[in-house]
């Protein structure tokens, strides 16, 4: 995700290496860099010149502490700047009213199906809700019989009228039915088309119209990138909508979608989604993403992932071993084989500090790790706990039994140690961030 945005914002970066302060000029080369990276990630020209006006205002402005280099102040400014863009804290979802009625609009093939399964699953299995799927696409028989396919995979029923053509009839009568029927949240997926056209438009309104959501999701592919800002304006020109979901995050998208949604419509992103699976959902997290997008990694997103998947009573030890700086390698095994179970391997491992770059151009599948295991079990049980053991007879011993080089025993073991200090500091919260820029 955002890879190549990541690689050219951290070269505008190095720009500033060996500079004593930020000034007008050395700024004035990474700031060029710097906007050159957002219209290559696709963001709007006039987004991405505000953006380095500002960060050129705050880097002048700055009081720059003797203890933060330029590029370390730079990539503050930055990251808080993008957190900004993307609208700065995290908009949760509105579940008001009994039940909550939620609507869920886009054109085709944005991925509203799909999510309207997902949301369903999450509102389930996270909130404790019961949700009924409604499906309003009178159009295609196709789309009505893939809701209630997914439906039957999370166990949450659907709503549908076999036959109906008026999907304004069958939205209000599901609501009524969840009203009947105790279901305390509403999930309303829509027809969409190929392209914005009046019918579909004039339909989505009508059905705002008649069941009156509290929320109304708009759903957009971020691999279309500014087709995708253009479509959210024409919809919010018409429909109003509370909030965006991005899709499809897990392809090759540039960012420009997810940079440049929030200026235009001034509406809140509250999900993304990187997979096909109906796990692959996650609330939007302005801050977290900005730190993705520098290369700093999700931990506290793939944290939370895994405690909602695994043992709780693992994670808290987990979480203090990182605190006392006692992670180890078999701690790093089990994090893999969690993480094989737990989706999308390439957006997961992008989620740990370092990873992504680590990863990049490597396509993963469930062998991805395989050279890693390969080296970690090729250690004895004592230099897995403690990994301080390992010199250098050791890694040669390593690298042949686990059909390796040393070279790649080495970069594993510089991974494992960056990783571990990036974790530990993580885990102290907001103090140790200045730190954490200081060893970037
Ligand atoms: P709709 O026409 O808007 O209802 O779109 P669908 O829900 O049918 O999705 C269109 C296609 O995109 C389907 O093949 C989905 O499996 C796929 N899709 C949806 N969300 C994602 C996502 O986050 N990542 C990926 N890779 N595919 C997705």
């Amino acid at each position: 995700m955002f890879e190549n945005l990541s690689e050219k914002l951290e070269r505008s970066f190095k720009l500033l290496k060996g500079e004593g302060k930020i000034t007008e000029i050395n700024v004035a080369e990474t700031l060029k860099e710097v906007r050159k990276a957002l219209l290559d990630a696709d963001v709007n020209y006039k987004i991405a010149k505000n953006f380095t006006d500002e960060v050129k205002k705050l880097a002048l402005g700055a009081n720059v502490l003797n203890a933060v280099k330029p590029g370390q102040m730079m990539i503050k400014i930055v990251h808080d700047e993008l957190a900004k863009l993307m609208g700065g804290t995290m908009t949760d979802i509105d579940l008001k009213g009994t039940p909550s009625v939620i609507l869920v609009a886009g054109l085709q093939g944005s991925g509203k199906t799909t999510f309207s399964g997902k949301l369903a699953n999450h509102l389930k299995s996270k909130k404790g809700r019961q949700p009924l799927l409604v499906a309003c696409d009178v159009y295609r028989p196709a789309a009505v019989e893939q809701l209630k396919v997914l439906g039957a995979s999370i166990g949450v029923p659907v709503f549908f009228e076999e036959g109906s053509t008026d999907p304004i009839a069958i939205a209000k009568a599901a609501v009524a039915h969840a009203k009947s029927k105790g279901y305390n949240v509403v999930i309303v997926d829509t027809a969409g088309r190929l392209a914005v056209d009046e019918a579909m438009m004039k339909e989505v309104t009508k059905i705002k119209d008649a069941i009156k959501p509290q929320e109304i999701l708009f759903v957009v592919d971020s691999m279309t990138g500014q087709d995708a800002v253009n479509t959210a304006k024409e919809f919010n020109d018409r429909l109003d909508f509370s909030g965006v979901v991005l899709t499809k995050l897990d392809g090759d998208t540039r960012g420009g979608a997810a940079l440049s949604i929030r200026s235009i419509v001034d509406k809140p992103i509250k999900f993304v989604s990187a997979g096909e699976k109906m796990e692959s959902l996650d609330v939007f997290h302005p801050e977290r993403m900005a730190d993705r997008i520098l290369g700093m990694g999700d931990i506290v997103s793939l944290v939370e992932r895994a405690q909602e998947q695994f043992d709780t009573e693992e994670a808290r030890k987990l979480h203090k071993k990182i605190a006392k700086n006692q992670f180890n390698f078999n701690d790093f095994l089990s994090q893999i084989s969690q993480i094989k179970k737990m989706g999308n391997l390439k957006d997961l491992a992008g989620m740990i500090p370092g990873m992504n770059k680590m990863l990049k151009n490597v396509d993963i599948d469930d062998d991805a790790f395989k050279s890693i295991e390969a080296i970690i079990y090729s250690m004895t049980p004592a230099e897995r706990e403690n990994p301080e053991l390992l010199n250098g007879s050791r890694r040669k011993r390593i690298a042949s039994g686990s059909g390796t080089t040393i070279p790649e025993v080495n970069k594993l073991l510089k991974q494992f140690e960056e990783t571990r200090k990036m974790m530990k500091m993580m885990t102290g919260g907001g103090k140790n961030i200045a730190r954490m820029m200081g060893n970037m």
